[in-house]
């Protein structure tokens, strides 16, 4: 089998799909108040387009999954199109991202759907007023119940958490405290300019070592074993329940394994999060590609990867890193 090889010999298995642009709330770090500009809705893909994308994919060795957005529970019919992605007997793993503020009615069918294995939920901040400060909009009771029914379910919870300089640093050990009693692993992740406008004012920067430090002023950690490709370095505690993680997003460490690409809900093919689109996909189906020239322009697209996100960032063509993670795919 011809498999998605880039020219660096890393193996692409994970394909991180954005179901829709829209989303219901308007994170500061992801959007500015008054939203994105959405694409008319017949820009974004369907889902069969988006299931055909996949199975291909599939067919070339890629066997995981995740669908974000936006917020994936915004598209109508979120739930038919996961059940239809499960008949795909080449992929194992169904991962999701979602803000949590509309799914509490979904957890029953999310965990009868056998692939659906992880969930990640955003919540930056464990504060009602703060929460609704960052979201720009009241929501906290909602997905702290979200995340307290995920915990209980046979789904394996992860939080993302963004860390905002001197807007939730001080929470940060907070969240690590969550761990003590509740079976899910914390991703403090390195805030990212992908928020319609560029870089940010920031007090401090917050990257990786800082993010770590501050957990180490309260608790002991031990670093565990993580899969080669995983976006972040683990650890654990003892006596804790759950695990704790960081993302170094944006200083890029990670790159060297990456075995992940990007399809936009617009149907743009990304290599890499940095890079501004290499290919739009539903140009190419609607204009009647068939299975097998999906598969050839999938094998030369991988090649173009960049080694790592700085160079991805350096050659962008459309300029400097500022659209909105809602439309990429975060
Ligand atoms: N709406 C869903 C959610 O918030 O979980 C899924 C889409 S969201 C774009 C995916 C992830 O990207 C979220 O965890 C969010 O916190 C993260 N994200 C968004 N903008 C970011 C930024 N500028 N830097 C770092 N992470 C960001
Ligand atoms: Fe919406 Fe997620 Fe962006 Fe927040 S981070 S505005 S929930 S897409």
């Amino acid at each position: 089998m011809n498999t998605l090889v880039d020219s660096f010999g890393r193996q692409i298995q994970y394909v991180r799909l954005a179901v829709t642009d829209r989303c219901n709330l308007r994170c500061k770090y992801c959007m500015p108040a008054h939203g994105i500009d959405i694409v008319p809705r017949k820009e974004l893909l369907t889902f069969k387009e988006m299931y055909r994308l996949i199975r291909v994919l599939t067919e070339l060795g890629v066997n995981k999954v995740r669908l974000t957005g936006g917020e994936p529970f915004v598209r109508k019919d979120f739930i038919g199109f996961l059940e239809m992605l499960s008949y795909n007997d080449l992929l194992e793993t169904i991962n999701i991202t979602t803000n949590g503020a509309l799914i509490t009615n979904h957890i029953e069918a999310l965990e009868k759907l056998e692939k659906v294995k992880n969930i990640n939920l955003s919540i930056d901040s464990l504060q009602p007023k703060k929460f609704a400060e960052i979201t720009r909009r009241d929501v906290f009771a909602e997905v702290y119940k979200t995340l307290e029914l995920l915990e209980e379910s046979t789904l394996n919870l992860k939080l993302n958490v963004v860390i905002q300089s001197g807007i939730n640093t001080d929470e940060i050990v907070d969240f690590v405290r969550l761990t003590r009693d509740k079976k899910l692993a914390i991703r403090f992740i390195e805030e990212m300019p992908f928020n319609g406008k560029g870089q940010r004012e920031m007090e401090e920067n917050w990257t990786f070592n800082k993010i770590l430090n501050e957990i180490k002023t309260e608790f002991n950690i031990q670093e565990m074993p993580s899969e080669k490709s995983s976006t972040s370095r683990n650890y654990s505690i003892e006596g804790h329940k759950g695990s704790i993680g960081i993302i170094p997003a944006f200083t890029r460490t990670i790159c060297n394994d990456c075995n992940r690409i990007r399809i936009t809900s617009t149907g743009t093919f990304k290599n890499c999060l940095f890079d501004d689109g290499v290919f739009n996909l539903r140009d190419f189906i609607r204009n009647g590609a068939s299975n097998d020239d999906l598969k050839e322009l999938f094998l030369s697209l991988v090649k173009e990867k960049p080694k790592n996100g700085f160079i991805a960032e350096a050659n962008r063509t459309k300029g400097s890193v500022s659209e909105s993670m809602s439309t990429i795919g975060g």
